[in-house]
Protein backbone atom coordinates (compact mmCIF):
# COMPACT_ATOMS: atom_id res chain seq x y z
CA UNK A 1 0.00 0.00 0.00
CA UNK A 2 1.01 3.41 -0.50
CA UNK A 3 3.60 5.16 2.49
CA UNK A 4 1.25 6.75 4.68
CA UNK A 5 2.02 10.30 4.96
CA UNK A 6 -0.61 11.36 7.77
CA UNK A 7 1.10 12.37 10.97
CA UNK A 8 -1.90 10.74 13.26
CA UNK A 9 -2.99 7.67 12.35
CA UNK A 10 -6.47 9.36 12.50
CA UNK A 11 -6.00 12.45 10.61
CA UNK A 12 -7.76 12.45 7.21
CA UNK A 13 -5.17 13.76 4.83
CA UNK A 14 -5.93 16.34 2.08
CA UNK A 15 -5.07 14.34 -1.55
CA UNK A 16 -2.77 11.51 -1.27
CA UNK A 17 -2.59 10.26 -4.75
CA UNK A 18 -3.96 6.81 -6.08
CA UNK A 19 -1.53 4.31 -6.40
CA UNK A 20 -2.52 0.70 -6.27
CA UNK A 21 -1.00 -2.03 -7.58
CA UNK A 22 -1.73 -1.34 -11.39
CA UNK A 23 0.07 1.76 -11.30
CA UNK A 24 2.81 0.14 -9.63
CA UNK A 25 2.62 -3.01 -12.10
CA UNK A 26 2.79 -0.32 -15.29
CA UNK A 27 5.75 1.32 -13.82
CA UNK A 28 7.41 -1.94 -13.11
CA UNK A 29 6.62 -3.05 -16.73
CA UNK A 30 8.13 0.55 -17.75
CA UNK A 31 11.56 -0.33 -15.88
CA UNK A 32 11.66 -3.90 -16.91
CA UNK A 33 11.42 -3.12 -20.91
CA UNK A 34 14.25 -0.47 -20.30
CA UNK A 35 12.95 2.38 -21.83
CA UNK A 36 12.76 5.15 -18.59
CA UNK A 37 13.60 8.23 -20.35
CA UNK A 38 11.21 9.77 -23.01
CA UNK A 39 10.19 6.82 -25.40
CA UNK A 40 7.15 4.71 -26.71
CA UNK A 41 4.79 5.05 -23.01
CA UNK A 42 5.63 8.71 -24.14
CA UNK A 43 4.32 8.52 -27.11
CA UNK A 44 1.39 6.86 -26.46
CA UNK A 45 0.40 8.54 -23.28
CA UNK A 46 0.34 12.07 -25.76
CA UNK A 47 -1.74 10.33 -28.88
CA UNK A 48 -4.52 9.69 -25.93
CA UNK A 49 -4.33 13.01 -24.26
CA UNK A 50 -4.65 14.79 -27.90
CA UNK A 51 -7.72 12.02 -28.37
CA UNK A 52 -8.93 12.84 -25.21
CA UNK A 53 -9.06 16.39 -25.33
CA UNK A 54 -10.36 16.51 -28.69
CA UNK A 55 -7.04 17.88 -30.64
CA UNK A 56 -4.80 16.90 -33.04
CA UNK A 57 -1.11 16.87 -30.99
CA UNK A 58 -0.38 17.14 -27.60
CA UNK A 59 3.19 17.49 -26.00
CA UNK A 60 3.74 15.54 -22.37
CA UNK A 61 6.49 17.28 -20.63
CA UNK A 62 7.75 17.38 -16.75
CA UNK A 63 6.05 20.15 -15.47
CA UNK A 64 3.08 22.63 -16.23
CA UNK A 65 5.73 25.54 -15.09
CA UNK A 66 8.29 24.21 -17.64
CA UNK A 67 5.32 23.25 -20.74
CA UNK A 68 4.11 27.09 -20.30
CA UNK A 69 7.30 28.60 -19.77
CA UNK A 70 8.59 27.26 -23.33
CA UNK A 71 4.95 27.88 -24.53
CA UNK A 72 5.88 31.72 -24.05
CA UNK A 73 9.20 31.66 -25.69
CA UNK A 74 7.50 29.82 -28.27
CA UNK A 75 5.90 32.95 -28.81
CA UNK A 76 8.51 34.91 -28.13
CA UNK A 77 7.01 37.23 -25.46
CA UNK A 78 10.07 38.84 -23.31
CA UNK A 79 11.27 42.50 -21.76
CA UNK A 80 8.20 45.07 -22.77
CA UNK A 81 5.79 42.52 -23.07
CA UNK A 82 2.74 42.17 -20.74
CA UNK A 83 1.15 39.14 -19.67
CA UNK A 84 -2.72 39.46 -18.03
CA UNK A 85 -3.41 36.63 -15.24
CA UNK A 86 -5.31 36.54 -12.26
CA UNK A 87 -3.99 37.72 -9.22
CA UNK A 88 -5.79 34.52 -7.76
CA UNK A 89 -3.76 32.16 -8.74
CA UNK A 90 -1.03 29.62 -7.89
CA UNK A 91 2.85 31.20 -8.13
CA UNK A 92 3.72 29.54 -11.03
CA UNK A 93 1.15 31.00 -13.18
CA UNK A 94 3.15 34.48 -13.06
CA UNK A 95 6.67 33.17 -11.97
CA UNK A 96 7.08 31.84 -15.80
CA UNK A 97 6.08 35.43 -17.15
CA UNK A 98 9.34 36.50 -14.84
CA UNK A 99 11.66 34.17 -16.22
CA UNK A 100 11.23 35.33 -19.58
CA UNK A 101 11.17 38.55 -18.89
CA UNK A 102 8.14 40.01 -19.45
CA UNK A 103 5.66 42.01 -17.27
CA UNK A 104 2.71 39.72 -15.23
CA UNK A 105 -0.31 42.69 -15.26
CA UNK A 106 -2.88 41.21 -12.66
CA UNK A 107 -6.99 41.05 -13.13
CA UNK A 108 -9.01 40.46 -10.05
CA UNK A 109 -11.63 37.53 -10.15
CA UNK A 110 -15.43 36.93 -10.12
CA UNK A 111 -17.58 35.11 -7.16
CA UNK A 112 -16.92 32.39 -8.99
CA UNK A 113 -13.34 32.79 -8.68
CA UNK A 114 -12.53 32.63 -11.96
CA UNK A 115 -11.10 36.01 -13.77
CA UNK A 116 -13.48 39.12 -14.44
CA UNK A 117 -13.70 38.84 -18.11
CA UNK A 118 -13.96 43.11 -17.64
CA UNK A 119 -11.60 43.51 -16.00
CA UNK A 120 -9.37 41.66 -18.74
CA UNK A 121 -10.63 44.17 -20.71
CA UNK A 122 -9.36 47.22 -18.93
CA UNK A 123 -5.64 46.04 -18.56
CA UNK A 124 -5.63 44.94 -22.55
CA UNK A 125 -3.00 46.92 -24.20
CA UNK A 126 -0.26 47.39 -27.35
CA UNK A 127 2.11 45.73 -25.17
CA UNK A 128 -0.27 42.43 -24.20
CA UNK A 129 1.16 39.03 -25.77
CA UNK A 130 -0.72 36.44 -23.86
CA UNK A 131 -3.47 36.26 -21.48
CA UNK A 132 -3.92 33.14 -18.65
CA UNK A 133 -6.95 32.33 -17.35
CA UNK A 134 -6.69 30.09 -14.87
CA UNK A 135 -9.63 27.44 -14.40
CA UNK A 136 -9.05 27.66 -10.30
CA UNK A 137 -10.36 24.35 -8.40
CA UNK A 138 -11.09 22.66 -11.91
CA UNK A 139 -14.00 24.97 -12.85
CA UNK A 140 -13.23 26.17 -15.83
CA UNK A 141 -12.98 30.62 -16.81
CA UNK A 142 -15.09 32.31 -19.39
CA UNK A 143 -13.06 31.06 -22.51
CA UNK A 144 -15.17 32.29 -25.24
CA UNK A 145 -15.61 36.34 -24.05
CA UNK A 146 -11.71 35.70 -23.51
CA UNK A 147 -10.78 34.48 -26.40
CA UNK A 148 -13.07 37.15 -28.22
CA UNK A 149 -11.25 39.38 -26.24
CA UNK A 150 -8.34 38.41 -28.06
CA UNK A 151 -9.73 38.69 -31.57
CA UNK A 152 -10.68 42.08 -30.65
CA UNK A 153 -7.16 43.28 -30.61
CA UNK A 154 -6.08 42.32 -34.09
CA UNK A 155 -5.98 45.53 -35.62
CA UNK A 156 -3.80 46.91 -32.53
CA UNK A 157 -1.60 44.18 -32.20
CA UNK A 158 1.99 44.63 -33.19
CA UNK A 159 3.72 41.25 -33.79
CA UNK A 160 7.67 40.99 -33.12
CA UNK A 161 9.72 41.10 -35.84
CA UNK A 162 11.07 37.64 -36.41
CA UNK A 163 8.56 35.56 -34.45
CA UNK A 164 7.05 33.42 -36.81
CA UNK A 165 4.52 32.22 -34.05
CA UNK A 166 3.03 36.21 -33.37
CA UNK A 167 2.99 37.12 -37.29
CA UNK A 168 0.92 34.01 -37.92
CA UNK A 169 -1.70 34.78 -35.09
CA UNK A 170 -1.68 38.25 -35.28
CA UNK A 171 -3.47 38.86 -31.51
CA UNK A 172 -2.33 37.85 -28.21
CA UNK A 173 -1.77 34.25 -27.46
CA UNK A 174 -4.73 32.48 -25.00
CA UNK A 175 -3.10 30.24 -22.59
CA UNK A 176 -4.68 28.39 -20.52
CA UNK A 177 -4.24 27.61 -17.17
CA UNK A 178 -5.73 23.97 -16.86
CA UNK A 179 -3.73 23.04 -14.25
CA UNK A 180 -6.69 22.11 -12.28
CA UNK A 181 -9.08 22.04 -14.82
CA UNK A 182 -8.06 18.10 -16.92
CA UNK A 183 -11.52 16.35 -17.71
CA UNK A 184 -13.82 19.85 -17.03
CA UNK A 185 -16.06 20.59 -19.50
CA UNK A 186 -16.98 23.97 -21.53
CA UNK A 187 -20.37 23.06 -23.33
CA UNK A 188 -19.59 19.42 -22.51
CA UNK A 189 -16.64 19.44 -24.68
CA UNK A 190 -13.15 18.69 -22.37
CA UNK A 191 -11.23 21.50 -21.62
CA UNK A 192 -7.89 21.35 -23.83
CA UNK A 193 -9.67 22.45 -27.01
CA UNK A 194 -10.96 25.71 -26.78
CA UNK A 195 -8.05 28.31 -25.48
CA UNK A 196 -5.30 28.85 -28.60
CA UNK A 197 -2.85 26.46 -26.16
CA UNK A 198 -3.73 24.71 -22.85
CA UNK A 199 -1.65 24.02 -20.28
CA UNK A 200 -2.24 20.76 -17.84
CA UNK A 201 -0.59 19.72 -14.41
CA UNK A 202 0.20 16.13 -13.16
CA UNK A 203 1.81 17.23 -9.88
CA UNK A 204 1.41 14.25 -6.94
CA UNK A 205 -1.76 16.60 -5.75
CA UNK A 206 -3.69 17.08 -9.11
CA UNK A 207 -6.51 15.28 -10.34
CA UNK A 208 -4.67 13.11 -12.65
CA UNK A 209 -0.89 12.37 -11.94
CA UNK A 210 2.23 11.21 -13.24
CA UNK A 211 3.79 11.90 -9.84
CA UNK A 212 5.39 15.44 -11.45
CA UNK A 213 4.53 16.16 -15.06
CA UNK A 214 2.47 18.38 -17.20
CA UNK A 215 1.10 18.44 -21.09
CA UNK A 216 -0.17 20.89 -23.88
CA UNK A 217 -2.56 20.86 -26.03
CA UNK A 218 -2.62 22.55 -28.77
CA UNK A 219 -5.64 24.42 -30.82
CA UNK A 220 -4.06 26.91 -33.24
CA UNK A 221 -5.99 28.38 -35.79
CA UNK A 222 -5.56 26.85 -39.27
CA UNK A 223 -2.38 28.89 -40.06
CA UNK A 224 -0.08 26.82 -37.69
CA UNK A 225 0.92 22.99 -38.81
CA UNK A 226 0.22 20.83 -35.92
CA UNK A 227 2.93 18.83 -36.41
CA UNK A 228 5.30 21.67 -37.25
CA UNK A 229 4.48 22.90 -33.59
CA UNK A 230 4.74 20.06 -31.87
CA UNK A 231 8.36 19.63 -33.33
CA UNK A 232 9.16 22.89 -32.20
CA UNK A 233 7.88 22.07 -28.77
CA UNK A 234 9.60 18.25 -29.09
CA UNK A 235 13.10 19.69 -30.21
CA UNK A 236 12.95 22.39 -27.30
CA UNK A 237 12.20 19.99 -24.96
CA UNK A 238 15.07 18.26 -25.57
CA UNK A 239 18.25 20.64 -26.00
CA UNK A 240 17.01 21.82 -29.19
CA UNK A 241 18.49 18.46 -30.45
CA UNK A 242 17.20 17.24 -33.66
CA UNK A 243 16.50 13.80 -33.01
CA UNK A 244 15.10 12.39 -29.20
CA UNK A 245 16.45 9.02 -27.85
CA UNK A 246 13.43 7.21 -29.43
CA UNK A 247 14.69 8.48 -32.90
CA UNK A 248 18.01 8.16 -32.75
CA UNK A 249 17.49 4.10 -31.34
CA UNK A 250 16.67 3.74 -35.10
CA UNK A 251 19.00 1.39 -36.86
CA UNK A 252 22.08 4.13 -38.24
CA UNK A 253 20.00 7.16 -36.54
CA UNK A 254 22.57 8.01 -34.55
CA UNK A 255 23.15 11.54 -36.74
CA UNK A 256 21.54 14.79 -34.68
CA UNK A 257 22.19 18.38 -35.18
CA UNK A 258 21.28 21.46 -32.46
CA UNK A 259 19.93 24.40 -34.37
CA UNK A 260 19.12 26.45 -31.33
CA UNK A 261 20.25 26.24 -27.82
CA UNK A 262 16.73 24.32 -25.89
CA UNK A 263 15.72 23.64 -22.52
CA UNK A 264 15.26 19.84 -21.05
CA UNK A 265 12.16 19.39 -19.98
CA UNK A 266 10.68 16.43 -21.45
CA UNK A 267 8.50 13.07 -19.74
CA UNK A 268 10.05 10.09 -18.69
CA UNK A 269 8.46 6.82 -19.95
CA UNK A 270 8.20 6.29 -15.56
CA UNK A 271 5.89 9.01 -15.47
CA UNK A 272 3.98 8.33 -18.92
CA UNK A 273 2.97 4.57 -17.30
CA UNK A 274 1.37 6.17 -14.24
CA UNK A 275 -0.45 8.35 -16.30
CA UNK A 276 -1.80 6.04 -19.02
CA UNK A 277 -3.53 4.05 -15.80
CA UNK A 278 -4.75 7.29 -14.41
CA UNK A 279 -6.34 8.12 -18.14
CA UNK A 280 -7.45 4.79 -18.87
CA UNK A 281 -9.75 4.86 -15.46
CA UNK A 282 -10.17 8.80 -15.47
CA UNK A 283 -13.41 9.34 -16.58
CA UNK A 284 -14.90 5.97 -15.24
CA UNK A 285 -13.84 6.16 -11.62
CA UNK A 286 -11.65 9.39 -11.20
CA UNK A 287 -14.06 11.87 -12.17
CA UNK A 288 -17.82 10.16 -10.94
CA UNK A 289 -15.57 9.57 -7.14
CA UNK A 290 -14.33 13.66 -6.81
CA UNK A 291 -17.76 14.07 -8.17
CA UNK A 292 -19.57 12.39 -5.53
CA UNK A 293 -17.68 13.59 -3.01
CA UNK A 294 -18.18 17.63 -3.64
CA UNK A 295 -21.80 17.20 -4.35
CA UNK A 296 -21.95 15.39 -0.68
CA UNK A 297 -19.92 18.71 0.45
CA UNK A 298 -22.38 21.02 -1.12
CA UNK A 299 -25.51 18.97 0.14
CA UNK A 300 -24.01 19.87 3.56
CA UNK A 301 -23.10 23.21 3.01
CA UNK A 302 -24.73 25.02 0.41
CA UNK A 303 -28.27 24.69 2.43
CA UNK A 304 -25.77 26.80 5.39
CA UNK A 305 -25.95 30.36 5.21
CA UNK A 306 -22.45 30.44 7.47
CA UNK A 307 -21.04 29.24 4.36
CA UNK A 308 -20.20 30.08 0.39
CA UNK A 309 -20.52 26.98 -1.64
CA UNK A 310 -17.90 27.21 -4.43
CA UNK A 311 -19.61 26.73 -8.09
CA UNK A 312 -19.20 23.06 -9.33
CA UNK A 313 -21.18 23.64 -12.27
CA UNK A 314 -23.15 25.92 -14.44
CA UNK A 315 -25.28 26.19 -18.00
CA UNK A 316 -21.91 25.96 -19.72
CA UNK A 317 -19.45 24.61 -17.82
CA UNK A 318 -18.54 21.43 -15.52
CA UNK A 319 -15.76 21.29 -13.22
CA UNK A 320 -13.29 18.84 -12.71
CA UNK A 321 -13.92 18.99 -8.84
CA UNK A 322 -10.15 19.30 -8.70
CA UNK A 323 -10.98 20.91 -5.18
CA UNK A 324 -13.69 21.74 -2.98
CA UNK A 325 -12.95 25.54 -2.39
CA UNK A 326 -15.23 26.52 0.63
CA UNK A 327 -15.70 30.17 2.02
CA UNK A 328 -16.70 31.24 5.34
CA UNK A 329 -19.69 33.87 4.67
CA UNK A 330 -18.65 36.36 7.57
CA UNK A 331 -14.76 35.04 8.71
CA UNK A 332 -11.96 37.60 8.65
CA UNK A 333 -8.62 36.17 7.41
CA UNK A 334 -7.93 35.74 11.25
CA UNK A 335 -10.60 33.97 12.00
CA UNK A 336 -10.18 31.67 8.83
CA UNK A 337 -7.04 30.84 10.53
CA UNK A 338 -8.33 30.01 13.75
CA UNK A 339 -10.89 28.07 12.33
CA UNK A 340 -8.41 25.93 10.18
CA UNK A 341 -6.39 25.11 13.43
CA UNK A 342 -9.44 24.00 15.07
CA UNK A 343 -10.25 21.61 12.39
CA UNK A 344 -6.99 20.23 12.39
CA UNK A 345 -7.57 19.54 16.13
CA UNK A 346 -10.49 17.48 14.82
CA UNK A 347 -7.51 15.74 12.61
CA UNK A 348 -8.94 17.15 9.15
CA UNK A 349 -6.35 18.11 6.90
CA UNK A 350 -7.22 21.46 4.57
CA UNK A 351 -5.71 23.72 2.71
CA UNK A 352 -5.93 27.37 1.59
CA UNK A 353 -5.69 28.03 -2.13
CA UNK A 354 -4.18 30.58 -2.60
CA UNK A 355 -2.49 33.16 -1.42
CA UNK A 356 -3.01 35.98 -4.21
CA UNK A 357 -0.06 37.03 -5.67
CA UNK A 358 0.17 40.52 -4.24
CA UNK A 359 0.68 38.74 -0.80
CA UNK A 360 3.57 37.11 -2.08
CA UNK A 361 6.95 38.83 -1.01
CA UNK A 362 8.39 38.78 -4.22
CA UNK A 363 5.20 40.36 -5.93
CA UNK A 364 4.67 42.71 -3.15
CA UNK A 365 8.19 43.96 -3.48
CA UNK A 366 7.69 44.12 -7.36
CA UNK A 367 5.09 46.81 -6.51
CA UNK A 368 1.72 44.57 -6.94
CA UNK A 369 -0.59 45.87 -4.21
CA UNK A 370 -3.03 43.34 -2.44
CA UNK A 371 -5.55 46.68 -2.71
CA UNK A 372 -6.12 46.42 -6.28
CA UNK A 373 -7.29 43.16 -6.28
CA UNK A 374 -10.32 43.57 -3.79
CA UNK A 375 -11.92 40.43 -4.70
CA UNK A 376 -9.29 37.86 -4.88
CA UNK A 377 -8.18 39.07 -1.24
CA UNK A 378 -11.78 38.95 0.10
CA UNK A 379 -12.15 35.26 -1.36
CA UNK A 380 -8.84 34.27 -0.06
CA UNK A 381 -9.74 35.30 3.68
CA UNK A 382 -12.35 33.13 3.83
CA UNK A 383 -11.32 30.11 1.73
CA UNK A 384 -10.58 26.48 3.11
CA UNK A 385 -10.17 23.64 0.66
CA UNK A 386 -11.49 20.03 2.06
CA UNK A 387 -10.52 17.10 1.24
CA UNK A 388 -11.54 15.67 -2.07
CA UNK A 389 -9.67 12.30 -3.18
CA UNK A 390 -10.62 8.66 -4.91
CA UNK A 391 -10.35 6.85 -1.90
CA UNK A 392 -11.40 9.58 0.32
CA UNK A 393 -14.88 7.29 1.74
CA UNK A 394 -18.24 8.97 2.31
CA UNK A 395 -17.83 8.18 5.79
CA UNK A 396 -14.66 10.40 6.34
CA UNK A 397 -16.85 13.40 4.46
CA UNK A 398 -18.98 13.19 6.73
CA UNK A 399 -16.29 13.65 9.52
CA UNK A 400 -14.75 16.47 7.56
CA UNK A 401 -18.26 18.17 7.09
CA UNK A 402 -18.63 17.74 11.41
CA UNK A 403 -15.36 19.21 12.23
CA UNK A 404 -15.92 21.97 9.86
CA UNK A 405 -19.29 22.99 10.95
CA UNK A 406 -17.86 22.40 14.56
CA UNK A 407 -14.79 24.56 14.06
CA UNK A 408 -17.14 27.48 12.68
CA UNK A 409 -18.89 27.44 16.04
CA UNK A 410 -15.94 26.89 18.12
CA UNK A 411 -14.42 30.13 16.50
CA UNK A 412 -17.18 32.46 15.47
CA UNK A 413 -20.19 31.24 17.94
CA UNK A 414 -23.36 29.13 17.67
CA UNK A 415 -25.24 29.58 14.55
CA UNK A 416 -28.34 31.96 14.16
CA UNK A 417 -30.75 28.92 13.07
C1 LIG B 1 -0.01 23.11 -9.76
C2 LIG B 1 -0.26 24.37 -10.47
C3 LIG B 1 0.63 24.85 -11.45
C4 LIG B 1 2.00 24.28 -11.64
O1 LIG B 1 2.02 22.96 -12.03
P1 LIG B 1 3.42 22.15 -12.00
O2 LIG B 1 3.10 20.93 -12.82
O3 LIG B 1 3.70 21.84 -10.57
O4 LIG B 1 4.45 23.00 -12.62
C5 LIG B 1 0.26 25.95 -12.20
N1 LIG B 1 -0.91 26.60 -11.98
C6 LIG B 1 -1.76 26.20 -11.02
C7 LIG B 1 -3.04 26.95 -10.85
C8 LIG B 1 -1.45 25.09 -10.23
O5 LIG B 1 -2.26 24.74 -9.23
Amino acid sequence: MATDLRTSPHMIPFSPPRIDDRTIRAVEEALRSGWITTGPRTKEFERRLAAYCGVDRAIALNSWTNACELVLRWFGIGPGDEVVLPAYTYCATANIVEHVGATAVLVDVLEDLTLDPEDVQRKLSTATKCIIPVDIGGLPAIMRRIMSMAEGQRTTFKPAQGNMPQQLLGRPLVLSDAAHSFGARIQGRPVGAQADITGFSFHAVKNLTTAEGGALTFHLPEAFDPEEVYGWFNVMSLHGQSKDALAKSRPGAWRYDVTAPGYKCNMTDLQAAIGLVELERYDRETLPRRRAICERYQDAFATDQRFVPPVLEDSERTSSFHLYMLRVRDASEGQRDAIIEAISRHEVSVNVHFRPLPLLTYYSGRGYAMSDQPNAYRHYAREISLPVFYDLSDAQVDIVIAAVKAAVEEVLGPSAD
